[in-house]
């Protein structure tokens, strides 16, 4: 059961304190709380653990400061969208950029960071189309152990460096060890923190749970975690769950493809018709990467790039992120080169993404008309 406070309740307040006293009189119950300071309003939930069946919805209602009470009947408890009503804000803003299931993000970048040269190019191209984020893999996890890993930490300096220079305010970076997380830290401090980053936990380590919880217990960077690729849906949502449970609620849920031979010829089949699916059963915002999707530049007879395709139906259906590979030179890319799109398909790219997402809207303004008579 979670108690959702009055906005901006006072935590030393009296009120506070005699709900805390009523609280802590509940037979078998523990309680967490957890707040999330916004820049106008601090919201406080209060999530009640163990026998919550003997209490009623009417008797936790009255308690002091308490505006809404939320049943939870769904596995995820902190992430998850319950019954009876739930339309809690799920939305979340980081270094300026809001995240949320209305919001849509464009991350094109590279793969991996293979120069100071390419990461330059492709920054300034962002900042040419008035782009405020990207991706930077600079911690790779490669099939084959003889494949370059990336540069890990020594790439960093200068990719937070020439983000400050291009006005890139958020750079989503796939980290697969505790150890990356402190690095990212160092490097930004010392720089100046130029720019942010959102933590990126790669389909590899979906279920890499001591990971998940390290990320988790850390609120100083959102998250980014992708479906893994041969798990159930429910597993890929635990897994987010884990990091929220532990207390970063900064959570955004990416799609990926999955691995399987119905996919082919994409290198993934793609599942970006789960995005509404994601958005029903949670509160994260829903990314969509149809670079490790499709894995292929593959064109349809009608002119459009198979990854044009799968981005327009994802965004027509609700899409928040777009996480997708770009290269200056994508034969020479030391990572996943024959999916990237290339710089002069940067702007074909954006417009394209325009009108999926104003059909979007115009189809939901529909919906919204048709519910309303
Ligand atoms: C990536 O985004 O660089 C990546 C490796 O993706 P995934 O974990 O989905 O394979
Ligand atoms: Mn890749």
């Amino acid at each position: 059961m979670i108690l959702v406070l009055e906005p901006n309740t006072d935590p030393q307040g009296a009120d506070w304190r005699i709900l805390e006293r009523q609280l802590a009189r509940l037979p078998g119950i523990q309680y967490r709380v957890h707040r999330e300071v916004g820049s106008e309003v601090t919201l406080t939930e209060v999530y009640l653990i163990g026998n919550t069946a003997a209490l009623t919805v009417e008797q936790m209602q009255v308690l002091p400061t308490v505006a809404k009470v939320v049943r939870v009947s769904e596995p995820y408890r902190v992430l998850g969208r319950h019954k009876q009503g739930d339309d809690r804000a799920s939305s979340f803003e980081y270094n300026g950029v809001r995240f949320g299931q209305d919001t849509l993000n464009v991350f094109a970048g590279l793969c991996a960071v293979d120069s100071r040269e390419s990461v330059e190019e492709m920054m300034q191209a962002l900042q040419a189309h008035g782009q405020t984020c990207t991706r930077m893999g600079a911690y790779k996890p490669r099939t084959s152990p003889y494949a370059f890993q990336g540069f890990g930490a020594s790439c960093l300096p200068y990719v937070f460096e020439l983000a400050g220079k291009y006005g890139i305010r958020v750079i989503a970076m796939e980290i697969t060890h505790e150890s990356h997380v402190d690095e990212i830290r160092a490097a930004l401090q010392a720089c100046g923190n130029p720019t942010g980053v959102m933590l990126q936990i790669g389909t590899r380590n979906t279920q890499n749970f001591e990971l998940l919880k390290m990320v988790g217990k850390q609120q100083e960077f959102p998250v980014l975690i992708k479906r893994g690729f041969g798990i159930t849906l429910d597993e890929s949502l635990n897994a987010a769950e884990y990091l929220a449970t532990e207390g970063n609620r900064k959570v955004v849920f990416c799609l990926r493809g999955m691995k399987t031979n119905m996919g082919d010829p994409h290198r993934n089949f793609v599942d970006f018709s789960h995005v509404p699916v994601v958005k029903r059963l949670t509160r994260m915002p829903v990314a969509i990467d149809p670079s490790h999707s499709v894995g292929t530049r593959a064109r349809a007879p009608d002119g459009l790039l198979d990854i044009f395709h799968v981005v327009a139906q994802g965004v027509i259906a609700g899409a928040n992120l777009i996480l997708v590979d770009f290269h200056p030179d994508p034969a020479h890319a030391l990572v996943d080169g024959p999916q990237a799109l290339l710089l002069s398909e940067l702007r074909p790219f954006l417009d394209d993404v325009a009108i999926a997402r104003d059909g979007y809207e115009r189809r939901t303004k529909l919906a919204r008309e048709q519910t309303a008579h």
